[in-house]
């Protein structure tokens, strides 16, 4: 386990190509899939930025998880929550939430045009743009000049369609069936 990253960063198969991914939709599954990717790219050691737009707190099962994995993995993982310890819809969003998305933006726009990461993944991004805290158009341009090789996935319900437009991959998870319609809540260990 030691010297796992030593011969085993980036794929040499790989086409040099990194895409614009997007899973938006009303059904459960958009953050775990990018958390899934996140574990999955980690294992080839990548650098992985995972930014987690309006979530802030210690609450997350996955932040358990990613601080506890192994040093040489977990030092190729940088976790930036950009949001306050509460979630946030369109009726009570207010200025500490645009603070820290307008925070976590700034630093994820630097990331990008840095070039510091092999995979970023924007958690909610989808949202903080419907929430008008991130700027559409700006968005749009940094994506576009997002260097050759970096993966980067924007989750959340309500992608616009320019986000779409530019995406190379887009999921749109449909709840079929969920439970919540029945009144259950987010569950520790299954939605945080
Ligand atoms: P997961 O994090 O489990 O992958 P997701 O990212 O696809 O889910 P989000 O759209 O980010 O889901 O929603 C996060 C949480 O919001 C859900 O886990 C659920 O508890 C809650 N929630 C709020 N409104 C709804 C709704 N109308 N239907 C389903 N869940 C909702
Ligand atoms: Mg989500």
């Amino acid at each position: 386990m030691a010297d796992l990253c030593e011969n085993n960063l980036i794929n040499p198969n790989w086409a040099k190509h990194g895409y614009i991914q997007v899973y938006t939709g009303n059904g459960k599954g958009k953050t775990t899939a990018s958390l899934g990717l996140a574990m999955r790219a980690l294992g080839r050691c990548w650098k992985v930025l995972l930014i987690m737009f309006t979530k802030g707190g210690d609450d997350y099962g996955e932040l358990i998880s990613f601080r506890n994995l192994s040093d040489e993995i977990r030092n190729n993982l940088t976790i930036i929550q950009a949001g306050a310890d509460r979630i946030v819809y369109s009726h009570n969003r207010n200025a500490a939430d645009e603070i820290e998305i307008k925070k976590g933006w700034e630093l994820a726009k630097k990331a990008i045009l840095n070039d510091e990461y092999n995979l970023i993944i924007l958690d909610e991004a989808n949202i903080a743009i419907d929430l008008g805290f991130i700027d559409l158009d700006e968005m749009i341009d940094v994506l576009k000049h997002k260097p050759e090789e970096m993966e980067i996935v924007l989750t959340g319900r309500n992608a616009k369609q320019e986000i779409i437009d530019i995406a190379h991959l887009v999921s749109e998870i449909k709840p079929v069936k969920h439970y919540w319609d029945t009144g259950i809540a987010a569950r520790k260990g299954i939605e945080y």
